[in-house]
């Protein structure tokens, strides 16, 4: 079967490496995306309630499989294990204490907790070394925006894997996408020990110290924009400073999650005859895009 992909990040590529083990891939990438900004986070319990994710030892065993075949790709490490610690509110401590009775994950110290699983991604070398595996598997790449699914009606089936890009496409767009812009703080560079969540998160990652993240429902530029991510971000520039001593603002980067109109869950599934969409990982894509790709080639129609 020949199969079109419509993106590259990481549900675009993860879906490209599953489904060349049986079909001839072909991937349209046009440049840009949240996959390559992304701070690397990886664990099951974001958001402020600290509610434990959906499907969330799924995802961790099916990202945890991709990220041990990238780093074989690129002969590097692409990820940093150590654990991720959580400066916990007293509204939280009852939660994460519940979560380290029922799971065992989460280990509680005073005033935070370190979470055991939590893993820190270089997202743009793993991007690599998924191309890299796929590339090996025969998978067709393709710089081009891809204006019309119709431009791509000689393959088989056609795959909207394009974030954002997914609310231009009527197939897809009638799920109903939020899109929601986020913005991160790159700080002069100094020692950190783990990455930190707090109100918000500091974490040192790729060479840089990446403080995040604003949630911008309104915008009007996809663009970065530093002078109004550092007014969004001033508490959480003083909160982190608090914690661990002056913080210098150098650079910002920018770009738009999506997600589900009312929910967490994202979109894996069919949206026209031979259209599906692999989307609406939100601020998630890390825990999700592995597992959905596998998902969607257990699918019988890829089968
Ligand atoms: C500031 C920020 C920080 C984040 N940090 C984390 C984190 O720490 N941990 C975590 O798990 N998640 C994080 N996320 C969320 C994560 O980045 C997303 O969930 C994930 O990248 C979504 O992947 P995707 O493949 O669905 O979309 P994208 O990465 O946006 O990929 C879509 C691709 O499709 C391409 N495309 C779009 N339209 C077209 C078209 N018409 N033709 C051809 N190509 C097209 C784009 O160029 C892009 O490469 C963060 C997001 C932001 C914005």
């Amino acid at each position: 079967m020949r199969i079109a992909i419509v993106g590259g990040g990481l549900a675009g590529l993860s879906l490209a490496y599953y489904l060349s083990e049986r079909h001839r891939v072909t991937l349209l990438e046009k440049g840009g995306g949240a996959s390559r900004i992304a701070t690397g986070l990886l664990h099951p319990y974001p958001g402020e309630q600290g509610r434990r994710s959906w499907k969330a030892d799924e995802g961790l065993a099916s990202t945890k499989k991709l990220l041990l075949l990238a780093q074989d790709a690129l002969g590097r490490a692409v990820f940093d294990s150590s654990p991720i610690v959580r400066i916990l509110t007293e509204a939280q401590e009852p939660i994460f204490r519940a979560h380290a009775a029922k799971y065992g994950d989460v280990l509680m110290q005073e005033g935070r907790c370190k979470i055991l699983l939590g893993m820190t991604i270089d997202a743009p070398l793993y991007l690599e070394g998924l191309r890299r595996a796929s590339v090996a598997r025969g998978v067709m790449f393709c710089m081009q925006e891809v204006q019309d699914l119709q431009e791509l009606d000689e393959y088989d089936q056609i795959i909207v894997a394009a974030g954002a890009g997914a609310l231009g496409f009527a197939e897809s767009a009638s799920l109903g996408l939020r899109t929601i812009k986020g913005q991160v703080l790159i700080c002069e560079d100094r020692p950190l020990a783990e990455s930190l969540i707090a109100k918000g998160y500091l974490v040192k990652n790729q060479g840089q110290l990446i403080l995040g993240a604003t949630y911008e429902r309104r915008f009007d530029s996809e663009e970065p924009n530093l002078a109004f991510a550092c007014e969004l971000m001033e508490q959480k520039l003083a909160h982190f400073s608090s914690l661990v001593g002056p913080l210098k603002v150098v650079d910002c980067r920018a770009a738009v999650r999506v997600a589900m109109p009312d929910q967490y869950i994202p979109f894996c599934g069919q949206v026209g005859k031979k259209h599906w969409a692999v989307t609406g990982l939100g601020s998630r894509g890390l825990l999700y895009h592995a597992y959905l790709a596998e998902r969607l080639c257990n699918n019988p129609v890829f089968l």
